[in-house]
């Protein structure tokens, strides 16, 4: 658990990630935010239970997420951009101030203190969420760490709304993966499966698409960090259901006519962590740009259109080719965008996803619903 004492040193200056900013981060500074856009309260924009993650995350009860408002890394076609975007990525918010001087109003989200992230913690758990899974945290990991070792305590005398044991199911970090491995050390305690992406070997790429040209090296090193944190362990249950419980699960997101980072990818992961991680395909590429036409923050998009057949075909024989067998791989995209466009996340609505795919539990305007 992270010591009161050691908050402090982590934000001020800020070398939490890999942007390394150097900024002081405090709740209401005169100073300009760091790359992420978060001051030293963490921010949450909602939390649920979900029922789109792979098999083995998924289980019977749904993965019970966190998402967490900012983001240090700002892919341009980001799904979530209504609570990933800071004031840095959001054209007109320079020169701008928030409340009594600070930085101007950031991404959708509200500020959560850590008995608050234990009793949303504890209420997915008693929702019956097979895990807690943190989406995007990666600029808030003291805050997390103290929130989720809050909830391991158990609930806090007189939190009625709470009842139920101490948080005992696994917490998983769902992350990009841009991240430094002495802020990963800070997990080590904490996080039980890592999730991270690996969005791209090409340094190109990674400039053009995800604003950060050494994406390829720190990922790496990043994925190698985990793999000596969290052996993988997967249980299975009667019925063929699975949960990981421990162990990497490696995301990665097939961008159309770029198969070739995506070769790259599947070819790292063949010679480094083949038998010691799971990997799992992603096809939802989705252009933003034709989704929100009138928001300008998407004025530098990806690819103008989805995954071809033929792309997914090729792909799909790679894994073959690496001998890749362990993991998991969405289905081939629809051929109607608009039906694609249902699925995307609204944050601003109590529950963002289709209730097909998603309980709310809890929601940054409302708080637990
Ligand atoms: S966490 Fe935010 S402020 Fe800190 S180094 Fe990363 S982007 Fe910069």
């Amino acid at each position: 658990m992270m010591g009161d004492m050691e908050i402090p040193a982590l934000y001020a200056p800020c070398r939490l990630c890999p942007r390394r900013c150097g900024v002081m981060r405090r709740a209401f500074s005169a100073e300009p935010p760091g790359y992420c856009g978060e001051g030293a309260g963490l921010r949450l924009a909602c939390a649920s239970i979900h029922r789109g993650e792979e098999p083995p995350l998924t289980g019977k009860g749904g993965s019970g997420t966190i998402f967490v408002s900012g983001c240090n890394l700002g892919c341009v076609f980001c799904q979530n951009r209504q609570i990933s975007s800071g004031p840095r990525r959001d054209p007109g918010a320079a020169g701008r101030r928030g409340p009594e001087g600070g930085p101007p109003p950031g991404p959708l989200g509200r500020l959560v203190d850590t008995d608050e992230i234990a009793r949303i913690c504890l209420a997915l758990q008693r929702r019956g969420a097979e895990n807690i899974n943190i989406v995007t945290g990666s600029h808030a990991v003291p805050a997390l760490v103290e929130g989720i070792a809050a909830a391991r305590r158990g609930p806090a005398p007189g939190n009625g709304g709470t009842a139920g044991g101490p948080l005992s199911i696994p917490v998983l970090w769902n992350s990009s993966a841009y991240e430094v491995p002495e802020t990963l050390e800070l997990l080590s305690g904490t996080v039980e499966v890592f999730l991270p992406d690996l969005k791209t070997l090409d340094s190109a790429l990674a400039e053009q698409y995800y604003n950060a040209s050494n994406y390829p090296e720190t990922a790496a090193a990043a994925i190698r960090k985990m793999l000596t944190l969290r052996r993988l362990r997967v249980e299975k249950w009667e019925g063929g259901t699975e949960s990981m419980v421990s162990g990497v699960m490696v995301r990665h997101l097939v961008l159309p006519g770029h198969l070739g980072s995506t070769r790259k990818v599947l070819r790292w992961f063949a010679e480094h962590c083949a038998g010691q991680a799971l990997l799992s395909l992603m096809f939802q590429y989705t252009d933003m740009a034709a989704v929100y036409p009138a928001d300008s923050s998407f004025r530098r998009t990806g690819p103008k259109r989805r995954i071809s057949e033929a792309e997914y075909h090729t792909v799909l024989n790679w894994l073959g080719e690496y001998g890749l067998e362990d993991g998991y791989c969405q289905d081939p995209p629809g051929r109607d965008p608009a039906a694609d466009a249902r699925w995307l996340p609204d944050f601003e609505r109590t529950n963002p996803f289709s209730s097909e795919l998603s309980t709310p539990v809890w929601h940054w305007r409302e708080g637990f619903v």
